[in-house]
C-alpha cells in the first residue's frame, strides 16, 4: 500500500536532531516562549524575506490573530467584509467568522484552484474591505493581480499560506505579499511540527506588536495588560524542531517538485486533467498533488484496489456546510465543480520514484479502461 502521507518516515530523517533539541530544551527547563521561539521567528521572518514573523498556537489561531490585531489597531471594522476563495479549507472562512466579519465567498479559476481576480473586482462592495488569498495546495496566489486590484480599491490584502511555506514568486516568497500572512505548522503541512503550531509573518512593526500581546493575554510586560488578548503559543519543543526543518525546507520542496514534474510527464491525461505547472520564476510548493476527473470516485476506487491511497480537498465546499448554512443559498458553479472532480494524489519527500510509478500505471490503467468503455457506448 502506498499512503497518502508518511508523517513517520518523513519525521524519521531528523531523529537524531530531534533527540538533540530535546536534550537543549530539557537542560535549560524552559518550556514556552524562550530561545528557541525566538530563533524561530528570526529564522523565518529571514527566510520569508519580511522583518518579523510571531510563533502562535496554529494556523487558525495565526489568521484569527492578524483579522483581530486589525481590528485592535482600527484598521478593520466590526462587520466589514473580507473575500475567501469559496474552495478553501473551512479554517480559512472560520477565522473571518470568529472575528466578526463577513464573509463573501469568491470563485476560484478552474485550471489553478486560486482566486479568480476578475471574480474578486466583481465582488468587491461598500462593505468589502479585505481580500484573504489562499495559496491553495501550495502554488501562490495571482499576487500581483490582487495586490493591484486592492490597491485601487484600497483594501488590505491578507494570506493564507498555510500551504505554501518557501513557495514564491522571483524572489518574494508566500507570507511577504500581504499586509500580514497566516502559516499552519500542522505535522501534514510543508513544514510541520510534531504537533500544533503556526505563525504570522509581516512587515508592520505595529501590526507584529498587536499580535505578540494578544498571543499572550494582551501582555508583552509580565502582569500587565494592555489588551484582552488569548493564549495562543509556539512551544519551546516545537520551535525548536520546526528550526531544524526549516533548514530542510526548500531540499524538500524540491523533492516535491521532482514527483509533480514525474506525474505530470507519466500520466494519461484522456481520463484526467492535471494541475498547472509553475510559471517562469515561480516555485510551487506542492503542498498537494491535484488532478480532476469526471469519474473522480471510480478513479479513487480503482486506485485503492491497486493499492494506492488518495484524499479529496475538499469533498465539501463551504457554503455547502451545516456550519454555514446561512450560505447556503450561494451557487458558486466553479467551487462545486471542483469539490465533485478533485483527487489528490500522493506526493512526499521520501516516496520513490518507482512509488510513483506505481501510482502513474494504476491512473493510467484506470484511463485504459474508461476509454475502451466510452468507446463501447458509441
Ligand atoms: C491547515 C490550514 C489552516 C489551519 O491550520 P491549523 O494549523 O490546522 O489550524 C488554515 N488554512 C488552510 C488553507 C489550511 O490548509
Amino acid at each position: 500500500m502506498i499512503p497518502f502521507l508518511n508523517l513517520q518516515a518523513l519525521n524519521q530523517r531528523f531523529e537524531g536532531e530531534f533527540q538533540a533539541a530535546i536534550g537543549h530544551v530539557l537542560s535549560r527547563g524552559w518550556y514556552i516562549h524562550g530561545e528557541e521561539c525566538q530563533a524561530f521567528e528570526y529564522e523565518f521572518a529571514a527566510y520569508c524575506g519580511v522583518k518579523h514573523a510571531v510563533g502562535v498556537g496554529n494556523g487558525l489561531d495565526a489568521l484569527v490573530l492578524i483579522l483581530r490585531a486589525l481590528l485592535e489597531t482600527g484598521r478593520l471594522q466590526p462587520g466589514d467584509e473580507v473575500l475567501v476563495p469559496g474552495n478553501t479549507f473551512i479554517a480559512s472562512a472560520l477565522a473571518v467568522s470568529a472575528c466578526g466579519l463577513r464573509i463573501r465567498l469568491v470563485e476560484p479559476e478552474l485550471s489553478r484552484f486560486n482566486l479568480d481576480p476578475q471574480a474578486v473586482e466583481a465582488a468587491i462592495d461598500e462593505r468589502t474591505r479585505a481580500i484573504l488569498a489562499v495559496h491553495l495546495y501550495g502554488r501562490l496566489a495571482d499576487m500581483p493581480a490582487l495586490a493591484d486590484i486592492a490597491r485601487r480599491h484600497d483594501l488590505l490584502l491578507l494570506e493564507d499560506a498555510a500551504q505554501a511555506h518557501g513557495a514564491r514568486l522571483d524572489a518574494r516568497r508566500a507570507g511577504a505579499w500581504g499586509v500580514a500572512a497566516g502559516f499552519s505548522l500542522f505535522p501534514g503541512k510543508p513544514l510541520g511540527a510534531l504537533g500544533d503550531g503556526g505563525v504570522v509573518t509581516t512587515n508592520d512593526a505595529e501590526l507584529a506588536e498587536a499580535i505578540c500581546s494578544l498571543r499572550n493575554y494582551g501582555s508583552t510586560v509580565k502582569y500587565q495588560h494592555d489588551r484582552k488578548g488569548g493564549n495562543s503559543r509556539l512551544d519551546e519543543l516545537q520551535a525548536a524542531f520546526l528550526r531544524i526543518k526549516l533548514r530542510h525546507l526548500d531540499a524538500d520542496n524540491q523533492a516535491r517538485h521532482d514527483i509533480a514534474m514525474r506525474y505530470s510527464h507519466g500520466l494519461d491525461r484522456r481520463m484526467l486533467d492535471l494541475p498547472e505547472l509553475s510559471a517562469e520564476g515561480e516555485v510551487h510548493a506542492w503542498h498537494l498533488y491535484v488532478a480532476r476527473s469526471e469519474h473522480r470516485d471510480a478513479l479513487q476506487q480503482h486506485l485503492l484496489k491497486a493499492g494506492v491511497q488518495t484524499l479529496i480537498h475538499y469533498p465539501t465546499p463551504i457554503h455547502r456546510q451545516a456550519a454555514y448554512s446561512e450560505l447556503g443559498g450561494l451557487s458558486l458553479p466553479i467551487t462545486e465543480r471542483l469539490s465533485e472532480q478533485v483527487l489528490s494524489l500522493p506526493i512526499y519527500p521520501g516516496l520513490s520514484a518507482q512509488q510513483v510509478d506505481h501510482v502513474i500505471d494504476a491512473c493510467n490503467d484506470f484511463a485504459a479502461i474508461e476509454s475502451n468503455f466510452s468507446a463501447q457506448e458509441h
